[in-house]
């Protein structure tokens, strides 16, 4: 069920070695305070090879998330990126989902790190659709959460951190327990957030919503990719604080994620949204998106890092 290929290798902390010895003592200071920031980034395969959708800004955001934690990662930015591309070509995957995650290891275990060693690490498996396989064509049945997200100025949103992510368990259990497949997020003002692991937008009065940075949200690497898109097809797209009755009335709702990619949604807290199916401004999204990270367009952002080469 996990998904997981026991006899793959990931890279750890400079190393390649087997799934199977990739471990770490239950007393290391990550396990007992989440002091880990991450990453969850895809490889597509393309007609022209493997290639790893948007690996700059991925990395580039995991460095972010660790200075905000003060964490030194004691590996250069080009020795992750090139561990991810790695990770992918030895274990001969033609598309995979990547997550390197820094971590404080083990030492010590007062809240204050001490000389705990920042392990990092690169694990790759295949991972389907994550919101379920009709997803992207049918949309999906979603809640508002009764949880909000992270408030300001206590975990910061724009780390991926670990620890952010009791917050969205809280909000994807809660979300399942009712039958629905994600729990939407408020900020502690309100107003829209995200999803659990998806940033949102909304499509009303012929243009293109989506939350600020300042409401709690991961700066999502697909939500940038979202920014492009829309400028590209003639689509209005602005940064607004969008209040949750707003969803209900929405012509079209859709979540972006690395995970996600472009999911539409068709019901929230059982209130149809819309036509109730993937609307046209989500599909024309879609379908653009899908044409860059299958490579079927050329890459004119320079978004691929091809591992391999047909
Ligand atoms: N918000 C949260 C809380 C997430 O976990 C994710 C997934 N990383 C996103 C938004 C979407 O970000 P991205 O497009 O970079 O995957």
């Amino acid at each position: 069920m996990s998904g997981f290929d026991e006899s793959a290798k990931l890279w750890f902390s400079g190393r390649y070695i087997d799934w199977k010895d990739a471990n770490i003592h239950v007393m290391s200071h990550v396990v007992h305070y989440g002091s880990a920031v991450f990453e969850g980034i895809r490889c597509y395969n393309t007609p022209k090879g493997s290639a790893i959708y948007r690996l700059q800004e991925h990395i580039q955001r995991l460095f972010n998330s660790a200075k905000i934690y003060r964490m030194k990662i004691p590996f250069s930015f080009d020795e992750v990126f090139d561990a991810c591309v790695q990770v992918v070509k030895i274990n001969g995957w033609e598309d995979a989902y990547i997550r390197p995650i820094a971590f404080r290891g083990y030492d010590s275990l007062g809240v204050a790190p001490g000389k705990c060693p920042i392990e990092v690490v690169v694990g790759a498996w295949h991972w389907g659709k994550y919101l379920g396989d009709e997803a992207l064509a049918q949309g999906v049945d979603v809640r508002v959460a009764s949880w909000n997200r992270l408030a300001a100025n206590t975990m910061p949103a724009l780390a991926k951190c670990s620890a952010n992510y009791m917050n969205s368990q809280l909000i994807k259990q809660e979300a399942m327990a009712d039958g629905y497949v994600e729990g939407i997020g408020l900020d502690t003002n309100g107003h829209v957030s995200e999803g659990s692991g998806e940033n949102i937008f909304v499509v009303t009065n012929g243009e293109l919503l989506t939350p600020p940075l300042s409401a709690s949200v991961l700066p999502g690497i697909t939500r940038a990719t979202m920014f492009t898109l829309a400028e590209e097809l003639g689509l209005k797209l602005r940064e607004a604080n969008i209040p949750r009755e707003l969803l209900y009335i929405a012509d079209e709702v859709f979540f972006t994620g690395s995970a996600a990619e472009v999911t539409p949604i068709r019901s929230i807290d059982r209130i149809t949204i819309g036509e109730g199916h993937r609307g046209p401004v989500t599909e024309k999204l879609q379908t653009r998106f899908f044409e860059y990270v299958n490579g079927e367009l050329p890459d004119t952002h320079g978004w691929l890092t091809y591992v391999t080469k047909k």
